[in-house]
């Protein structure tokens, strides 16, 4: 490609300021949420080991066998840019001995995420996630209570989603169905596509996923999971309901709800979207009661969730609003007062009022309309007298120092 035009990455795009904007406000309101719950922020690396992913995800899974960039280091080893974040923070609480920590333990976080799918809207290769995890106890009220987390996210966003849920009981239940859904593909086979029947042996599970005619009409008539559970996780799932019934979290049982990851048991959730299209999933989750065991840690519960930034912004209703606090528009009205300005301007910050100047040589003229395009509630004219003009009101006096005019502004 020497001398073709340069552009991001397929499947990855450049954020700009105006975007910066609802990106931060989204964090910020995801924070305030989470943190009044007690989780706590946390940061794992963007590349892990290969086989963190190949043990924790699955090797079966779409992601693994399809979707990783996975490259070798200068060292020989063999890295890869996270795909999700739950192996990585069952790696982080193995490594940081977090289970001798009073339990559970609750954290979430956000960032970039990897996977080579084929970009279309919604879907890139580069994307950002809000997770929360909880760790450490199997007590319903975290699957209910990270579910309602994400729901206030959600609904504070401006995103309609329906909260879709089910159960997939515990790793024997879901062996013994296993073989039973097996034995049901195997003698549906003709009907199946492809894919599907490539897999039976692999995945089973994902045949409830295709969108294929005959496979759909194979697996309608299929045994479901949800019917094989055992006493105690009918009594867990009974109980994540009555708890989501009592917080007053809608929601519709979809017992078709396959995750595309290995390690969910237990309690599934996806919040979809019909604003979307076709990739309507907004955010989802699940228990995965025996993933920190089997990365080489003590047997330990943990659920949680992971939301796709982008979606959610595109999903969401809300209006931008304009940005918080006054906005000062410094202008300089002679050439050589801009050491002045430059002064006033850095007292104004320094005071929490956001300020500009004047930047790129305009008139005085030019300027005016400058402060007015950025949306100025104040403009500061420094010349031979120092000017305050209130731009709402069209009000302008002349104040008797810098002081004055930071004093004038910030009111
Ligand atoms: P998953 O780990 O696949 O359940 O993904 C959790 C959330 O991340 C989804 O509900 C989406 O909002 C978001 N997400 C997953 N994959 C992508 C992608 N390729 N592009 C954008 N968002 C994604």
């Amino acid at each position: 490609m020497a001398g073709g035009k340069l552009q991001a990455p397929r499947g990855t795009f450049d954020v700009l300021p105006a975007d910066a904007q609802r990106r931060d406000r989204l964090v910020e309101l995801s924070a305030q949420v989470l943190e009044g719950a007690g989780y706590g922020r946390t940061e794992t690396p963007v590349f892990e080991d290969t086989a963190l992913f190949a043990r924790g995800v699955g090797e079966s899974t779409d992601i693994v066998q399809k979707e990783m960039f996975t490259f070798e280091d200068k060292g020989g080893r063999s890295l890869t840019l996270r795909p999700e974040n739950t192996a990585g923070i069952c790696r982080a609480y193995i490594e940081h001995g977090m289970h001798k920590l009073p339990q559970p333990v609750k954290l979430w976080s956000w960032g970039p995420f990897f996977r080579h799918e084929a970009p279309q809207a919604g879907r890139y290769r580069q994307f950002t996630q809000l997770d929360a995890e909880a760790l450490g106890s199997d007590d319903p009220s975290l699957d209910a209570e990270l579910i309602v987390l994400l729901a206030q996210i959600l609904e504070r966003s401006g995103v309609k989603a329906r909260l879709l849920l089910s159960s997939l009981g515990n790793a024997e239940t879901r062996a013994e169905y296993g073989e039973e859904l097996h034995a049901h593909l195997r003698a549906h086979e003709s009907e199946l596509s492809d894919e599907v029947r490539a897999r039976i042996d692999t995945n089973p599970l994902r045949a409830f996923d295709s969108d294929h005619p005959g496979t759909r009409a194979a697996m309608a008539e299929a045994p479901r999971l949800i019917d094989r559970l055992d006493a105690e996780d009918t009594v867990h799932f009974a109980e994540v309901r009555a708890l989501l019934e009592e917080a007053g979290c809608a929601y519709e049982l979809d017992h078709t709800l396959v995750r595309g990851l290995d390690y969910y048991t237990r309690t599934v959730f996806e919040f979809a979207s019909d604003d979307l299209g076709a990739q309507s999933g907004v955010g989802g989750g699940g228990r995965y009661d025996g993933l920190v065991e089997k990365l080489g840690g003590p047997p330990t519960p943990g659920v949680g969730w992971a939301a796709g930034v982008e979606r959610i912004l595109l999903a969401s209703q809300a209006t931008t609003e304009g940005s918080a606090g006054t906005r000062a528009y410094v202008v300089v009205a002679k050439a050589d007062e801009r050491l002045r300005a430059f002064g006033l301007v850095n007292s104004l910050r320094a005071a929490g009022v956001t300020a500009e100047m004047e930047q790129a040589g305009r008139s005085f003229k030019g300027q005016m309309k400058q402060a007015d395009r950025v949306g100025a509630t104040h403009v500061v004219i420094v010349g031979d007298s120092l000017e305050v003009k209130d731009m709402h009101t069209g009000e302008q006096r002349e104040v008797a120092s810098l002081e004055d005019a930071v004093e004038a502004v910030g009111r």
